[in-house]
This record gives structure tokens, sequence and C-alpha cells, in this order.
């Protein structure tokens, strides 16, 4: 599948609740970043919508069998839903690739296959991971009872709309919660597909439900909700930090938070390989187009391996090829907005004026259409004040610092934010594994730079990145919530 006609993905604007899709009045004008032309309209769920969403979720919790299902069985319905979601590529990679900034290659080989990969591994938890036996004194039995939540409030981002989703959403349905989720305004399509899926494979009705809207109108009724039980979030540091505090305000209600970073790449000059470290660090930031949370952003690299290393990646962004989402071959994919692009510029200018060089990009690029695409960009001279150092830029720009000893380079990889991801690059195992110790993140690549398609691996950031753990057993764990039971044996004998 390497190209389609954006003009004849058909998407349904609504909501979808208690297992239908719900029409609602437009609200907000959906475009498609390749080239800025308007596609839908979106309906914002108001609070009296999203009441309606949670209670019908709540009653779907109470009343169906979901929660109280054999385990086994839920397992099953979700092991279905992934098949469906895999037979149903095609249309799931139009709808993510015509309205984000997702190649229609890669949606259908990696978003797509990875969505129902992700929900697969929950369903494999759900009958293996039970509660406790304590060990209480003899005359008595303790133990540790494993339960949903009920309903939890789900919030994602625009960057991969449907793997973002699949990793709030399959912990939480595999663990028996039912679970109300707003995509991003900016992407709100292709996770109602999802929903409809899900009841096809034999989710009941209203465990799975998708409310549409901005985050000010929709996303703040949600997590305010009385009845949600627990918030995932995954997005911006400044909008995790407006979640937790609602949260806080509305019945101490626990959070998952997955937001941004500012990731560093350490190299060594003895790294195994320079030229493939420079493809997979060129490879690290340029990968759509920047937008990720892990995106290795800081270049800190020996004075030695410097110039070649830069050399390396300038050579991987010429390779690159700008085009709209649905175009044969593109490899570098549009900003989300126009005022997303403008920001990244305005870092950039800001960065130079602090004293920064340009050594490659720094600009716009012409693609036909209103899209805003950014080139590859390699700041040098920055310090740890610049802002495109200090700050997530959230675009395909590199900013490269160089190092005389290990220790500076383990000063210079630590940030005073942020803590998602590192790479490191070294032949030196125990340098490799004192960096990993000394650097604040909560993963830490060695040789490689990004994740596998082991989903054990949990990602979750420290600092301003986040609270708690998407993938890996810990985010089923966090799904479920632990009532202490104590039974006194010399009683009722
Ligand atoms: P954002 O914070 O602007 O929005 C994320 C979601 O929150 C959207 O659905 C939005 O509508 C909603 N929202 C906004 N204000 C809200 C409020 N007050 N109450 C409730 N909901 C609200 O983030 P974005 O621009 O969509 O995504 C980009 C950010 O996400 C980057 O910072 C990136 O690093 C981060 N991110 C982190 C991870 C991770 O795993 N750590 C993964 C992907 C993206």
């Amino acid at each position: 599948m390497d190209s389609f006609d954006p003009a004849l993905v058909a998407v349904k604007s609504a909501h979808f609740i208690g297992g239908h899709y719900v029409a609602g009045a437009a609200g907000l004008d959906v475009a498609r970043p390749s080239d800025g032309v308007v596609y839908a309209d979106l309906p914002i769920a108001d609070a009296g919508l999203v009441d309606r969403a949670v209670e019908d979720a709540w009653r779907a919790f109470k009343t169906s069998d979901w929660a109280r299902r054999a385990p086994r069985e839920r397992a099953r319905a979700m092991r279905r839903w992934a098949e469906l979601i895999e037979a149903d590529v095609e249309t799931l990679a139009r709808l993510e690739s015509v309205g984000s900034t997702r190649p229609i290659r890669d949606a259908a080989l990696w978003d797509v296959p990875f969505t129902a990969e992700g929900i697969r591994f929950y369903a494999e938890y759900a009958d293996k991971v039970g509660g406790e036996v304590a060990a209480t004194r003899p005359d008595h039995l303790g133990m540790i009872v494993a339960e949903p939540y009920g309903v939890i409030g789900a919030i994602a981002p625009w960057n991969f709309p449907l793997v973002m989703a699949s990793w709030k959403v399959a912990p939480a349905l595999a663990a028996g919660n039912a679970v109300v989720l707003k995509p991003s305004e900016l992407t709100p399509f292709s996770t109602l597909r999802l929903a409809e899926l899900a009841i096809e494979a034999g989710i009941p009705p209203g465990i799975f439900n998708v409310v549409q809207g901005d985050g000010r109108t929709t996303g703040d009724a949600l997590v305010r909700h009385p009845k949600i039980a627990k918030v995932t979030f995954t997005g911006s540091s400044k909008t995790g930090a407006a979640i937790m505090s609602a949260c806080a305000e509305t019945g101490t209600k626990p959070v998952t938070l997955e937001l941004g970073g500012k990731s560093p790449q350490v190299v060594f000059a003895d790294a195994p390989d320079l030229d493939l470290v420079a493809r997979r660090i060129a490879g690290a930031i340029t990968g759509n187009a920047g937008q990720v949370c892990v995106a290795g952003s800081r270049l800190i690299v020996e004075r030695a391996a410097a110039a070649r290393l830069v050399d390396g990646i300038e050579t991987a962004f010429k390779a690159l090829k700008a085009g709209h989402t649905w175009a044969p071959g593109t490899t570098l994919p549009p900003i989300i907005s126009a005022v997303q692009a403008q920001r990244i510029g305005g870092i950039v200018a800001r960065t130079v004026a602090q004293g920064a060089q340009v050594a490659t990009g720094g600009a716009r690029i012409a693609v036909a259409g209103e899209g805003a695409f950014y080139a590859p960009t390699i700041l040098t001279g920055v310090t740890a004040d610049s802002e495109a150092v200090r700050e997530e830029v959230f675009g395909p720009v590199l900013t490269v610092q160089t190092f005389d000893d290990e220790d500076e380079a383990l000063a210079l990889a630590s940030h005073e934010k942020y803590g998602l991801a590192a790479g490191v690059h070294t032949s030196d195992l125990s340098r490799a594994l004192r960096a990993m110790r000394s650097i604040e993140a909560g993963t830490v690549w060695i040789n490689r730079y990004g994740r596998t398609s082991d989903f054990v691996i949990p990602t979750g950031g420290f600092k301003h990145s986040g609270l708690g753990k998407d993938l890996g057993r810990h985010a089923f764990e966090a799904n479920l919530r632990f009532k202490s039971v104590l039974i006194d044996l010399n009683q009722g004998a």
C-alpha cells in the first residue's frame, strides 16, 4: 500500500457511545496536515455529552459481563479484535494517514500492525496476573485482590493516533475496565473505527467509547467527571500538569502521564560503526518529522568524532523525501499544523539569536498545497541555555554539543526538566553502563535508538516527562486497584 487518493477517504464525524455512532453539531474544522485542506468538521462533546458517555460506560461496566467474564474469555474477545484490526489494515491505514502525519506506508506496515499486536499483548495478561495470598499469621488468611477501577478516562495526542490510543485502551480493557477515550481534535477519526471493530469482536457496547472535542471543553469535562476513577494521558508536559491538578481537585484520582522529552544521544568516538550511528541519529530526529516524544533531539558527541558524525547525519537528511502522507515514497511527512511549524521556526530563530549556527536546514520546505513542511535542521554552537536545548521542539531539529571526557558527556546528557529517553553509543560496555546509571531517563537505549516490538519493556518518563508507565506489565497493573482482605480462621467454625 504505497499511495491513495485522499479525496476518496470517507470519515464518520461523530462520537462513539454505547456501541453506536452519535452525531453532534459541527464544532471544529479538521484539516489535512499534508495540504491544509479542510476535509471534515468535528463535533465537540460538551459536559452533558461527556456525562452521557461516562454514565453509559459505567452502566456497561456494572451490567455487562466484561469485568466478570472469565478472564480467558475477555482475552479471546481482545485477540479477535486484534485480528479484525489487522484484516482492516487498508481502511485503518488510510483513515490514519489522511489526517495525520503518518505516511501511508508507515501506517500500513507499522501503526496498524503495532496497534493490533499491542492489543494482543495485553489480552495475554488478562488471565496471567491476579492477586496474592499474603504471608499472614497462620490463624488468618490474607488476600490481596486485584480489581478493575471502573471507568478509565483516556486522552491521546495526535502524533501516533492509533498506537497511542491502543497503549491506553488495551491494558485498561484487559484488566476489566470500561474506557472513555478522547482522541486529539487534530486527528480524531481513526480511533472511531477501532471502537466499531471492538463491538464486532464481542466487546460489549459501552465498554469502549470515544468522545470527540478539544481539551478545554471535552478533555477537561472527562477528567473531572466524578465517575472517572482513573485518568491515563499522553501529551505535553503542560497539559499533563493541568490534568494532574484537575484529578487532584476532583477526587485524588490516580493518573498515568506520558509527557514530553528532550532526549540526548550520547556518542563516544569508540562507537561501533559511526556511519550506522549517524543514520540512526538522523532517523531518530526525522521519523514522523521529529514529532515523536522520544525524538533524539540533543546530540552530545565526543569532539574527535563530531565532524564525521555530523557529516553522516547531513547525508542521511539529504536522502529524505518530503511529501504528502498519501504520496508514494514520502519519508519526511508534514508538521501537524501551520501553527506548530511557526513555533518550530520561532525556536530555531531565537536559538540562532542566542549565538547558535544553522549547519543545515533551518527553514520551511515547499510542497504542493498548504501543508507545512520543515527541513531537517542541525544547530551547532548551542549551550544548555539555548532555547532549542531547553525546550521540546517537536520537529526535525537536532542540537549538537561536544565533549572531551565522560564526565562532561554525562553532565551534558542530563536535562534540568525532562527525562524521557536517552541513547548511548560506545564499544565500552562499562562506560555504557555507567552512563545508563547516571542518566535520569525512563528509558536508556545502548547502541540502538527507539523501541522494538518487545511490548514487555515499559515506557515512561522521569521528572517533567511523566508519571507511571505505558506498555509492559506495569501498564497492566496500573489499571487495577488492590483490595486487602483478612479472614479470621478462628471464627465461624
Ligand atoms: P497536548 O498536550 O496539546 O494534547 C494532548 C491531548 O490532551 C489532546 O487530546 C488534547 O485535546 C488534550 N487536552 C488539552 N488540554 C487539556 C485539558 N486541559 N484537559 C484535558 N485534556 C486536554 O499534546 P499534543 O500536542 O497532542 O501531543 C504532543 C505532545 O505529546 C508532546 O509533548 C509529546 O512529547 C507528547 N507525547 C508523549 C508521549 C510519551 O509516551 N511520553 C507519546 C506521544 C506524545
